[in-house]
């Protein structure tokens, strides 16, 4: 018998199986889809590289600030889509040569948990056994009740991420992550956007500084942000779809070419059968311990069918842990908390552990350095110093808590923070370290100075300002 079948590919299943056949496990994953699951092929890779395009553009335009003259620009949004189908391709092969090579047999089909240690196959009509059943099946976007897609017109992230014609107008139901994200990148081809989300603000779980600066941000771009914004009822006429909304101001009707609905995520555990043997909570997310084990002997669960935060690095780490823990390895329960995040809008935002007012909930002393991008040398430079590197630390130890940032590639930076807090640094160590010369990275040395009180970079009359 196997020692383990894998459910799903996505970074969860392919980063476990990898893992599992590297600690000496004979591993089987099957996959109904393409390898790489939803991030890879519709979610986190492509729309980065529309991202990316975004950016291109949004430089061209921009070209006169560098005294560049450009002619007229043409920007062709199906292009686009191509050339994020293909960075997809060939990462897909990237997956499947790193399957090959450590050993682990992949089946193209459709599997059905039926009990401990089995599964069914759709396409063969077989059943597979193993000691061990790890699923990791992912999430579907989130439909909204009575609101059916209709291409074109009422579409999700995995609709839009393949429509290679741009609406004049888009309304997108859903300010988070995903919804900002698709924010830019239509803006920056010029098109009509609106953001509608029922939360007082944009990016709702982020530190508060950053949702304002993100919300002001794509505001000056020209996006139009309704937040505490019911969306009341939606109507798919011939040529626009018209949207009832209810805000602080009252009633009020919109109409758009389209309509992206970016609320969250769905989980796929009926598409397993993990309801039928009732392994799900409430919002049909597959309950496990710590190590990833399910309520049925031998059947564990990852990534965005498990939850608790549906990003593609903690499905991977937490398959990672997951199959260590069946090889007999000691695991640490991870902490989600200190899970690194980051929204890849223009600008980004990016942070991991305690915002300021969560830090202040524990009633510990905190001290809080929030150092502009404007007095970074190398964001001047680059044109793009909007933002800021937020530090939140323990007043009396200078344990670091929490980093908050927004600004140009500040994702990029998340890697110090995070090893930081990892090692449990304090800001007195941050303070020794040197970092080089012009770099962003500089903007967290800065704010873990202005947290100590001895900022270099910035006037005291700023830290007076700061420490209120
Ligand atoms: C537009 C978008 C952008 C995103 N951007 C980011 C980002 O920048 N960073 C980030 O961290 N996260 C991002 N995410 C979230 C990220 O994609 C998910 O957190 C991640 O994919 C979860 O990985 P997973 O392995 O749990 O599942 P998935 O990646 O969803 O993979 C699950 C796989 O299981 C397969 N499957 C399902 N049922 C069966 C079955 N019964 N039999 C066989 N196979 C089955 C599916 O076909 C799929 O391939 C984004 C999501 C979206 C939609």
């Amino acid at each position: 018998m196997r020692d383990l079948i894998i459910v799903g590919s996505g970074p969860g299943g392919y980063v476990a199986a990898i893992r599992a056949a590297q600690l000496g496990l004979s591993v089987t994953l099957v996959e109904r889809n393409g390898l790489g699951g939803i991030c890879l092929n519709w979610g986190c890779i492509p729309s980065k590289a529309l991202l990316r395009n975004a950016e291109v553009l949004e430089l061209i335009h921009g070209a006169d600030r560098f005294g560049i003259t450009t002619g007229e620009v043409t920007a062709d949004f199906g292009a686009a889509i191509d050339r994020s189908r293909e960075v997809v391709r060939r990462l897909r092969l990237g997956v499947q040569s790193l399957l090959n090579g450590n050993g682990v047999e992949v089946i193209p089909d459709t599997a059905t948990l039926t009990g401990p240690g089995t599964v069914g196959l759709t396409g063969r009509d077989e059943r597979l056994q193993a000691k061990h059943i790890l699923v990791a099946v992912g999430a579907r976007p989130r439909p909204l009740p009575d609101v059916p897609i209709v291409p074109g017109r009422v579409v999700t992230s995995r609709e839009a991420l393949e429509e290679r014609d741009l609406p004049a107008s888009v309304l997108i139901l859903g300010g988070g992550a995903i919804g900002c994200e698709f924010a830019t990148i239509w803006r920056a081809y010029g098109v009509d956007v609106t953001i509608v989300d029922v939360a007082p603000v944009l990016l709702p779980a982020e530190d508060p500084a950053c949702s304002e600066a993100l919300a002001e941000a794509l505001h000056q771009r020209g996006i139009t942000i309704r937040t505490s914004t019911a969306m009341q009822g939606l109507h798919v006429e011939s040529d626009h779809v018209r949207v009832d909304l209810h805000g602080p101001a009252g009633d009020e009707t919109v109409r758009v070419e389209r309509v992206l609905v970016a609320v969250g995520s769905t989980p796929n555990s009926d598409q397993v059968g993990a309801d039928a043997h009732h392994l799900t909570d409430r919002k049909g997310f597959i309950r496990t311990d710590a190590q990833h084990r399910t309520g049925m002997p031998g059947i564990w669960a990852i990534g965005d069918v498990a939850g608790p935060l549906l990003l593609a690095h903690v499905a991977s780490e937490q398959g990672i842990q997951a199959v260590e823990t069946m090889a007999g390895h000691a695991t640490t329960p991870l902490d989600y908390v200190m899970m690194p995040r980051a929204t890849y809008s223009h600008p980004e935002v990016a942070s991991l552990g305690m915002t300021e007012p969560q830090a202040r909930e524990t009633r510990r002393p905190i001290v809080v350095g929030t150092f502009p991008l404007q007095a970074n040398a190398r964001a001047l430079a680059l044109g793009d110093a909007s933002g800021f590197v937020k530090v939140v630390a323990n007043g009396d130890t200078g344990e670091l808590l929490g980093v908050h940032m927004v600004g140009h590639g500040v994702s990029e930076l998340l890697g110090e923070p995070l090893l930081g807090i990892t090692l449990e640094t304090s800001l007195d160590e941050v303070e020794r370290t040197v970092h080089p010369h012009p770099t962003l990275s500089e903007a967290f040395k800065e704010a873990a100075l202005l947290a100590l009180g001895r900022p270099v970079h910035l006037p005291p009359r700023a830290l007076q300002r700061q420490t209120g």
